[in-house]
């Protein structure tokens, strides 16, 4: 078991409050509030934030006066996207499983040992937040590129302020698109096929109108647009709300959704390999610095 060096634990549910990082965690009027809150690194997920904004979703689910929840990044950017390269990367420590029932990566290597970590801190995390039974918010300003996606994407809809912009760049390391492939849902396929194939960014107002995000607002609305929202939603039945979300997403998971998820997933896998064949690197040579460009 690889040892966590100098990077702190993962917060629990008791330890999240409105200043804590890299998750903090408030409640107003029925809304909880769940930060990403690593501003300096804007917000890109090592394992550590993972766990924590779990311990997060947690906390909103079991606490029966949250009828809302609102995900959303402080600092200048929503999320940048996993972390591949902080002081605080996290790749090789060990946390235990939550999303999955799986052997523990760190004491295996190669394709074995990606495979392990992806399953429980990429597909299956985003698969567990995807059936939260409350309502959720995506609250996104800023950059939201490649798992910036995922997050985003788990939520049941998307509010963005209009310096918002959006990508999936990781065609550039050879990868088919991030772990969550939901491109082809939420963009429709061609246009899935146009920012992954160009890698380029697109504005919240193309989001808006490819159907990908509900509302797009000025950055100083942001805030109210999403509390007018979430009152709203919050005057709604609490079962109500959750019966509903599970029905939407069935409809989307018979629409195919989970089996191209799984099916993407292996090809995902296959890429991670042959960059490691090709060039001993599973990120295609890809660092943080490269994924940072795609997110200033
Ligand atoms: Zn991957």
């Amino acid at each position: 078991m690889a040892e966590a060096a100098g990077i702190p634990a993962p917060l629990t549910p008791d330890q999240l409050g409105p200043d804590t990082s890299p998750v903090a965690y408030e409640v107003a009027a029925g809304v909880a509030y769940v930060t990403l809150n690593r501003p300096d690194y804007r917000n890109a997920q090592n394992s550590v934030m993972t766990y924590s904004l779990d311990a997060a979703f947690v906390k909103a689910v079991q606490d029966a006066d949250v009828k809302v929840i609102v995900l959303r990044g402080n600092g200048q950017h929503f999320s940048a996207g996993h972390d591949i390269g902080t002081p605080e990367r996290d790749f090789t420590v060990e946390y235990p499983n939550v999303a999955s029932l799986y052997w523990d990566h760190t004491d295996r290597t190669g394709a074995d040992q990606r495979l392990a970590r992806e399953i429980e801190v990429y597909t299956g995390m985003c698969r567990r937040w995807r059936e939260i039974p409350k309502p959720m918010i995506a609250q996104v300003h800023g950059a939201c590129i490649a798992g910036g996606l995922m997050l985003a994407w788990i939520c049941d809809f998307i509010v963005a302020s209009d310096d918002a912009f959006f990508s999936d760049p990781v065609v550039r390391m050879g990868i088919p698109g991030v772990e969550f492939f939901a491109h082809a849902f939420v963009l429709g396929p061609r246009r899935a096929k146009e920012i992954l194939y160009t890698g380029q960014r697109f504005t919240a107002a193309q989001a808006q109108d490819w159907g990908m995000v509900n509302h797009v607002v000025p950055r100083n609305e942001l805030d109210g647009k999403v509390n007018e929202i979430a009152a709203s939603i919050a005057e709604m039945p609490q079962l109500g709300l959750a019966l509903t979300k599970k029905a939407v997403n069935i409809c989307e998971d018979q629409m195919g959704l989970r089996n191209s998820i799984d099916s993407v997933f292996g090809w995902h896998h296959f890429a991670h390999s042959a960059n490691v064949e090709a060039n001993g690197d599973s990120l295609g040579g890809m660092d943080a610095h490269s994924m940072r460009d795609s997110a200033k």
